[in-house]
């Protein structure tokens, strides 16, 4: 049995992520999502255990210790980590996995497992970013300009990922995304199972 991919998948806040990761998971129910542990408070309409863990700071700092973490970064005072085991068992049962993580986590995880797939969402604008942090009205402006400075450095370093996807259309996104991860799929690396299977077959 080949091994699953390792998707990472990056964008600023108010990139459109969460409506384009919905889309993608109802197409394509089989790909599995890496729960983040999280220490930032509860969002109204977030749900434990969807995508986030809701930790404390005490816990994350003590699971940090403990080498449980792919990957961690402190995103707007508050830590963001992909717990480790969760991941290595879904891609070792043949599995693929999205982490929906940050360019700093991103650069992590590339160190750790350079076969891993990375994907930025980017915004139309800059102008629109805004529009829609505000617009969701789950920040404090204070909270908010802090998420645009940091979204400025991200979308800086896009170019470390392997593929660039632009969020003005959501069905079209998403579709670029299925693309990538099924012309992944398709690559030869993944397909020589496939090879082994017809030849032993003759
Ligand atoms: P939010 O607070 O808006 O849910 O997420 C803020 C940022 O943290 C987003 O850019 C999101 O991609 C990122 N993020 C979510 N989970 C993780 C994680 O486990 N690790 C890292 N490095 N970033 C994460």
């Amino acid at each position: 049995m080949s091994k699953g991919t390792v998707f990472i998948i990056s964008g600023p806040s108010g990139s459109g992520k969460d409506t384009i990761m919905s889309a993608l998971f109802q197409r394509h129910p089989e790909i599995k999502l890496s729960i983040s542990s999280i220490t930032r408070e509860m969002r109204v309409g977030e749900v434990e255990g969807e995508k986030y863990h809701f930790i404390s700071r005490e816990e994350f700092e003590e699971q940090l210790k403990n080498d449980e973490f792919l990957e961690h970064n402190l995103f707007v005072d508050n830590y963001y980590g992909t717990p480790k085991k969760p991941v290595i068992d879904c891609v070792e049962s043949g599995k693929d996995i999205i982490l929906e993580i940050d360019v700093n986590g991103a650069a992590q995880v590339r160190e750790k497992l350079p076969e891993a797939v990375s994907i930025f969402i980017m915004p139309p604008s800059y102008e629109e970013l805004r529009r829609r942090l505000i617009g969701r009205g789950t920040d404090a402006l204070e909270v908010i300009e802090k998420r645009l400075a940091s979204s400025l450095g991200e979308i800086g370093r896009a170019f470390e990922y392997d593929y660039i996807v632009k969020n003005d259309i959501v069905d079209r996104c998403v579709d670029d995304i299925i693309h990538i991860i099924i012309s992944h799929r398709l690559s030869c690396e993944n397909q020589k199972n496939l090879i082994d299977e017809v030849l032993n077959k003759c």
